[in-house]
C-alpha cells in the first residue's frame, strides 16, 4: 500500500517537471558481440557501421555526415520555395532562389562550354612582357587565386586590430608534401595529376602532345613554390607565420613586384601593416618572376583559372575535375546530387541569407538557452580544475583562469545579418552571378583591414555541422547545424547530451589550451604567459599524446602524424574530461538514472563514442593522415577513451585491456 502511494506521489511530484528523456541509447547501432574493452568504438557502433556503408557520393561517413545529410534536405525545401516563390519576394529571399535555379540548370551551363572565362584567358595568352605578368597577378588577388594572395587577419600580437596578411598558397595537390613523396601511392597521384591536367588543356583546345607538355610544365612550376613552403607541422607554431613588417618591407622581399598595386585594388593605405605568413615563400616567388620563362607562367596561369572554374563550367569540365578531386584523392565514386552541389554553392556565397532562414526554422531559442547553461557549466568546471591543478604556478593559473573568463561563446547564429544587395544574381549567368558573390564577400572580407575587430563575424555559416575554437579572437562558436540530434537532443537526458555536445564545446575549449592556443593569452594575443616551469610541464603533457598517436595502429601499417593531429587530440582529451566532469557537477552530488540498462555513465560514453561512428574510404584516410589536423574518427574515440580512468570505471576495464592505457602512459591536459 505505502509503495503503492510512494510510486503515485512520485509520478504526480515529478511527471509534470521532468518530461519522460530518451536515454540516447539505440542497441541495434551497438555490437554487443564485441567486448566494450576491446574496442570501445565497434562496441558503441559496429551495428550502425555494418548496416551503413559509405555511399557511392561520399568519402567518409557517418554521424556528423547523416546530420549534415539532413540539414541538407532542410535547405534543399528553403531554396525550392525560394525558387518557386512569386515576386515580390524578400530581396535576400529573392537571391538565393535565383543563385539555386541558376546552378540547378545545368543544360544552360553546358550550352555554354568553355565560354565563361574565355575572355579571362584571351587576357592571359596576350600577357608579353613582366609588367603584363604583374598587372594579371594583382587582378587575380580578387579572385585569390594569386599565388600569394591578401587576406585580412588580426595582428596576432594585437589582436584588436585587423592587418594585411600574405600567404603561401598557388599549388593544387593537398599539400606540399605530395610534389615530394616518394611513396608508391603519393606517386601515382603525381601521375594522375599530371593526366587530369593534361586533360583539362585538351578541353580548353589545346592539342594532345601540347597538353602534356603544359601539364608536366604546371606539375614543375608547382613543385618550385611548393619546395619553399612550410610542413604542415611547422606552420602550426604561430611564431614561425609571424613576420609583420610595413609594405616598404614587402617590397624590399620581393624586388620584382610592387604590392601597391594590390594594396589599391582593395583601397588599402600604403601605411597598413603586413604579416607575411612564409617570407621564404614570398621570396622563391618573386624570384620564378623572372627564372620562369613567361610561356611557363602563361601555362600554370591558364589552368589556375580553368582549375577554379571547373566545378563551374560544362559538364566535361566539371566531370574532370570530379575525377581528380574527388575519385583519385578521396575514392568517391559518383558526384553529389546536384541540388546537393547547389545547397552547397548557395550556402558557401550567401550564407547569411540561407542562414537566416534555416535558423528561423531549425533553430528555436530554446536550444540557445540550453547550450548557453551547458557551455556556462563547463566554464564553471574548468575554472574549479584549474584552480585545483596543483602542477601549475600561481601565475599560469591566475593567467589560464583569466583567459577562460573571456571565452566568448557563440550559439547558433550571427546577431545581424549580412545584406548582400551588391550582388549581381542572375538565373541565365550562373558562372558570372557566382564571380559577383565571390568578388562581394573577398572585398567584404578585406575592407575589414584597419577596422577594429568585430564579434558579430563568424568562420562558418549557420547550417555547418561543425564548431571551432578562433584564438585571437579568444572565442568558441557552435553554428545550428550542429546543434541537432544526435550531438544535442532536447529530448534525451543530460548523460548523453554532455557525452556528446558537451564533449564538442569541451573540445573547443581545450583547444584554448593545445599546442597552439596555449601560446594566445586572454585578449587573443600572442604571448607567453606560462612560467618557463610550466611550459615545460605542459610540453610533457603534449608529448605524451604526441607519443600516442605517432604509436596507435590505425591499419595498413599506417600511423598519425603525432605532432599532426596533437592539438586535436589534446582538444578531445581535455573536452571529454570536462564535459565529464561537468555532468558529474550538474548532478549536484546525485546519480544520473538507469536507463535501457546503462548507467548514466555509460551512457556519457556511449554517445560520445556515437558521435564518431564515422567510417572514411581507404584514399579518404590517407589523404586524411597525411593533411588533417584532426585524428580519425574512430581513434578521436579510442586514443581519449584509453587515457580516462573514469571510463574504465564505468565498463570494468582492467590494465592490459587494449581499451586501457598502462596507468604510468596515460595522458592528461587537466
Ligand atoms: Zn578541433
Amino acid at each position: 500500500m505505502r509503495k503503492l502511494t510512494g510510486i503515485f506521489l512520485l509520478a504526480l511530484a515529478l511527471a509534470p517537471a521532468v518530461p519522460a528523456q530518451k536515454s540516447g541509447i539505440h542497441r541495434e547501432d551497438m555490437d554487443p558481440s564485441c567486448k566494450p574493452c576491446e574496442d570501445f568504438w565497434r562496441y558503441a557502433n559496429g551495428g550502425w557501421i555494418d548496416r551503413n556503408p559509405i555511399p557511392p557520393q561520399q568519402a567518409r561517413w557517418g554521424t556528423m555526415a547523416v546530420m549534415n545529410e539532413k540539414n541538407r534536405e532542410r535547405l534543399k525545401t528553403i531554396l525550392e520555395e525560394a525558387a518557386a516563390a512569386k515576386q515580390p519576394a524578400a530581396p535576400h529571399i529573392r537571391q538565393i532562389g535565383d543563385l539555386y535555379a541558376a546552378c540547378m540548370d545545368t543544360a544552360a551551363l553546358d550550352a555554354r562550354g568553355v565560354e565563361p572565362i574565355r575572355a579571362e584567358l584571351d587576357q592571359i595568352a596576350k600577357i608579353s612582357d613582366l609588367a603584363a605578368l604583374r598587372a594579371t597577378l594583382t587582378r587575380l588577388q580578387m579572385t585569390a587565386l594569386a599565388p600569394a594572395s591578401l587576406f585580412a587577419l588580426p595582428d596576432l600580437k594585437n589582436s584588436k586590430e585587423m592587418i594585411a596578411n600574405i600567404g603561401a598558397g598557388g599549388i593544387s595537390l593537398p599539400d606540399r608534401d605530395y610534389y615530394f613523396r616518394e611513396d608508391q601511392r603519393s606517386q601515382k597521384i603525381r601521375e594522375e595529376f599530371l593526366k587530369h591536367v593534361e586533360r583539362m588543356f585538351v578541353l580548353l583546345g589545346e592539342p594532345q602532345d601540347r597538353a602534356a607538355e603544359a601539364a608536366r610544365k604546371v606539375m614543375a612550376f608547382e613543385k618550385e613554390l611548393a619546395g619553399a613552403m612550410l610542413t604542415n607541422v611547422e606552420r602550426r607554431d604561430p611564431y614561425a607565420r609571424y613576420h609583420k613588417m610595413d609594405l616598404a618591407g614587402v617590397n624590399a622581399l620581393t624586388p620584382n613586384y610592387d604590392w601597391r598595386e594590390a594594396f589599391r585594388l582593395f583601397h588599402l593605405p600604403e601605411s597598413t601593416p603586413v604579416n607575411v605568413s612564409e617570407p621564404k615563400f614570398l621570396k622563391k616567388l618573386d624570384e620564378q618572376l623572372t627564372a620562369v620563362p613567361l610561356e611557363d607562367w602563361k601555362t600554370w596561369l591558364r589552368w589556375r583559372v580553368a582549375k577554379n572554374a571547373a566545378p563551374h563550367l560544362s559538364k566535361p569540365f566539371r566531370d574532370e575535375d570530379f575525377y581528380f578531386s574527388s575519385t583519385v584523392l578521396t575514392g568517391v565514386r559518383e558526384p553529389l546530387p546536384r541540388w546537393q552541389q547547389c545547397s552547397n554553392t548557395v550556402d558557401r556565397l550567401l550564407g547569411d541569407a540561407l542562414g537566416r532562414e534555416f535558423v528561423a526554422r531549425y533553430f528555436p531559442p530554446q536550444a540557445k538557452k540550453r547550450m548557453q547553461e551547458m557551455v556556462e557549466n563547463l566554464r564553471a568546471t574548468l575554472r574549479e580544475e584549474l584552480e585545483k591543478a596543483d602542477w601549475l604556478a600561481p601565475e599560469t593559473k591566475k593567467n589560464a583562469i583569466a583567459k577562460l573568463n573571456a571565452f566568448y561563446a557563440k550559439i547558433g547564429y550571427p546577431d545581424r545579418w549580412r545584406d548582400y544587395s551588391g550582388v549581381e544574381i542572375r538565373r541565365d549567368r550562373y558562372f558570372e552571378s557566382v564571380r559577383s558573390a565571390g568578388e562581394f564577400n573577398r572585398r567584404y572580407q578585406m575592407s575589414k583591414i584597419g577596422k577594429p575587430i568585430d564579434r558579430n563575424d563568424w568562420g562558418m555559416t549557420p547550417p555547418t555541422v561543425n564548431a571551432y575554437y578562433n584564438p585571437t579572437m579568444n572565442e568558441i562558436a557552435f553554428p545550428a547545424g550542429i546543434l541537432q540530434p544526435p550531438l544535442f537532443d532536447m529530448e534525451a537526458d543530460d548523460a548523453v547530451n554532455y557525452g556528446a555536445i558537451g564533449a564538442v564545446i569541451g573540445h573547443e575549449m581545450g583547444h584554448g589550451f593545445d599546442d597552439q592556443g596555449s601560446k594566445y593569452d586572454a585578449d587573443g594575443n600572442l604571448r607567453e604567459w606560462w612560467t618557463p616551469e610550466d611550459r615545460k610541464k605542459f610540453e610533457e603533457r603534449t608529448a605524451c599524446v604526441i607519443d600516442q598517436f605517432n604509436t596507435l595502429d590505425v591499419g595498413e601499417g599506417l600511423r598519425h602524424n603525432g605532432k599532426l593531429v596533437v592539438g586535436e587530440a589534446l582538444g578531445d582529451l581535455g573536452g571529454l574530461t570536462l564535459a565529464y566532469r561537468a555532468y558529474r557537477r550538474s548532478l549536484k552530488g546525485k546519480e544520473g538514472p538507469v536507463l535501457d540498462g546503462f548507467t548514466a555513465d555509460q551512457r556519457f560514453f556511449l554517445s560520445f563514442a556515437r558521435t564518431w561512428a564515422v567510417v572514411d574510404r581507404p584514399e579518404a584516410m590517407r589523404l586524411r593522415l597525411n593533411t588533417d589536423p584532426h585524428p580519425l574518427p574512430r581513434f578521436r574515440a579510442i586514443g581519449t577513451l584509453q587515457n580516462m580512468p573514469e571510463f574504465h570505471k564505468a565498463f570494468g576495464c582492467k590494465p592490459g585491456d587494449p581499451m586501457v592505457r598502462p596507468p604510468e602512459k596515460q595522458c592528461r591536459l587537466w
